[in-house]
């Protein structure tokens, strides 16, 4: 049977960064791999008035690091096709219908239809009610619409913006891209879980002390400074990929491994969130700033950035889950700009051995309050993809002490190159109409209910920032957030 997908892609937002890094690459490795073959075709559109011509050295252009044979190149930029206008503009739909029709009959496309939203959001409503009324969208094929981050920057401005889709689209046609969903490593989650006896017997409050979950990156704000000082860490990192990764780890097993029953099972765990009232959360959220060094420029000095500027580059938080399954186990989360290092990984750390019949002395830095450390599973989702597993082990050699040894597994190198980027991933799940590894609304409108007092308490309340430096793990505040329920950050930085 072929694997070739069918279909034609419309980008709103064609000559833009996220188009031109991350769709137009993934859309050829997908072309590569021979999903995407004769029967496709990509109209672009954006304001600028560009030639198919100039497109297609853009979309050239946008390959180059792939080092591809040029005539392969030039056979899938062939494909693409722009068309300039305004998407406020009705008459860009008239013109957008006529050449999607041509193309639709050109390259025998089946009516089926694959909008990709890569503007600002303040644009998606106005889009798909035009799809709609200018009946762009078709009746014999299928109709998808892809949507960026953010989805709203509060619940009510989500449910707007849902709304909004929802005049259009239905809700299986809608595909809200959350590219932590696209990563190898996220995915593994439900086979480390429910592949493996060990672990789905140990995964709860018996044997589970406290789960950390870091994305750390290194870098400061860079090109996206206007959009971001607007959002800061908390609604930028948090309310999406950091609460997407904890529901896959919470939920309970699906019934089936299916995006039916996996959304209902994420569902459950997100509305099992503790809600904080505005008094807790100063005790349970902690936010921060990076400040200058003398080589590093503080976030208030940043191009685009206010001096005054009280946007969080930093947060860390406990959230807790009141079911029966996760009942007073911490989760802590962190996540900020020009930490430490630039990494994702997620620590279980495991209850320790209720009685120490060594009775020997760790190393301080293992600060274990029994003398043994505990047991802690880590998955490192990036930029090393693997897992490891610390256990205690009897020191080599004569007496008797034990020490903490490290298991390590990595994928190898081949097979991570190998490994699709999350783009590509996502967009071959889209061609396949599978929304699984995608982000459903009920799991937006959870995560935003609980990320809206967090964020309303800061609001009404003045930070004192900067507060913490470049290269470091974030404000001390992050440290004892832990500290006051006597458990310590497994990467210290
Ligand atoms: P961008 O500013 O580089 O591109 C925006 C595009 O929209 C351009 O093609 C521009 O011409 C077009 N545009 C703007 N106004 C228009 C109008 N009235 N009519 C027609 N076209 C118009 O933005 P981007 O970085 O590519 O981001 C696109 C979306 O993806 C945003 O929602 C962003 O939040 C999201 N996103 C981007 C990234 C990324 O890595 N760039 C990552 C995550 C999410």
């Amino acid at each position: 049977m072929s694997k070739e997908k069918i279909a034609l892609f419309t980008i709103f937002g064609g000559t833009g960064d996220l188009a031109q890094r991350k769709l137009y690459p993934s859309l050829f490795k997908l072309y590569q791999k021979g999903y995407l073959q004769d029967h496709f075709a990509v109209i672009g559109t954006a304001r600028r008035p560009w030639t198919d011509e100039h497109y297609h050295q853009v979309v050239a252009d946008a390959l180059a690091s792939l080092h591809a044979d040029a005539d392969q190149v030039t056979a899938f930029a062939s494909h693409f096709y722009y068309q300039s206008h305004d998407v406020t503009d009705v008459q860009h739909y008239i013109t957008l219908k006529r050449l999607s029709e041509k193309l639709d009959a050109q390259y025998e496309l089946q009516g089926n239809r694959i909008f990709y939203l890569a503007m600002a959001p303040n644009f998606f409503g106005t889009i798909a009610r035009h799809l709609k009324s200018e009946h762009i969208l078709t009746e014999n094929g299928f109709n998808r619409v892809i949507i960026e981050k953010p989805f709203g920057h509060d619940f009510e401005s989500a449910k707007t913006l849902n709304d909004e889709l929802a005049e259009t689209f239905d809700e299986n046609q809608i595909y809200r891209i959350d590219h932590y969903l696209g990563k190898e490593m996220i995915q593994n989650i439900a086979a480390i879980r429910f592949g493996n006896n060990i672990w789905e017997s140990l995964w709860n409050n018996r044997y589970i002390s406290n789960v950390q979950i870091t994305l750390s990156e290194k870098l400061g704000v860079e090109e996206r400074a206007v959009y971001y000082d607007n959002s800061g860490a908390l609604r930028d990192m948090v309310q999406n990929h950091i609460m997407q990764i904890l529901s896959l780890l919470t939920m309970d097993q699906p019934v089936e491994f299916t995006e039916d029953d996996i959304n209902i099972e994420k569902v459950k765990a997100l509305r099992s969130l503790r809600p904080y009232q505005p008094e807790e959360v100063a005790k349970n959220f902690v936010r921060g700033q990076y400040a200058p060094t003398e080589t590093v420029k503080g976030y208030r000095q940043e191009d685009k950035i206010s001096p005054a500027s009280n946007t969080d580059t930093f947060v860390a938080g406990k959230v807790m889950i009141d079911n029966y399954r996760w009942s007073g186990v911490p989760f802590y989360i962190r996540t900020g700009k020009r930490l430490a290092d630039k990494f994702t990984r997620i620590d279980i750390v495991f209850k320790r051995p209720v009685i120490n019949i060594f009775n020997h002395e760790l190393p301080d830095n293992q600060a274990a309050d029994n003398g043994l450390a505990p047991n802690v599973l880590t998955i490192n989702v990036e930029p090393t993809e693997g897992f490891e597993l610390r256990m205690n082990a009897k020191n080599v050699g004569q007496g008797f002490a034990t020490t903490p040894v490290q298991l390590n597994f990595d994928h190898d190198a081949t097979a991570a190159a190998n490994s699709p980027e999350a783009y590509e991933r996502l967009l071959h799940d889209i061609l396949n109409g599978d929304a699984t590894n995608f982000t459903h609304w009920q799991e937006v409108a959870y995560s935003w209910k609980f990320i809206d007092v967090i964020q309303q308490y800061w609001d009404d309340h003045q930070p004192s920032f900067p507060n913490y430096k470049p290269g470091t793990m974030g404000p001390q505040a992050a440290a004892d957030l832990l500290a006051q329920d006597g458990h310590r950050w497994v990467y210290q930085g």
